[in-house]
């Protein structure tokens, strides 16, 4: 794998976002610190570092992880009305 260094901004950021999943998803370890990170890539905290070193700041870094854990919160949400709705159908049908 690349250094994250050599990563383009765009991909980090997508990388980013992808280590907030809404679904299940498979972990390995970061390839920079060893921690817990979706697919085995960079985990969220070696790439806010290094979004850093190249020049956002910690509140713009803080908004994007708010909104991914908002996503993710609003994910859960919509899968549990989602599982009620099935269980009310499933329960008419059964009456
Ligand atoms: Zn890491």
């Amino acid at each position: 794998m690349a250094s994250i260094k050599d990563v383009d901004t765009s991909s980090l950021l997508y990388e980013f976002s992808r280590q907030f999943p809404t679904g299940v998803s498979t972990f390995a370890c970061c390839p920079v610190c060893s921690a817990s990170a979706r697919g085995g890539n960079f985990c969220r905290d070696c790439i806010a570092a290094e979004l850093r070193r190249r020049g956002a700041t910690d509140i713009s870094i803080d908004l994007a992880k708010q909104g991914l854990i908002a996503k993710q919160q609003a994910s859960l949400s919509y899968e549990s009305a989602v599982e009620e709705i099935r269980r009310q159908i499933a329960e008419q049908e059964a009456a």
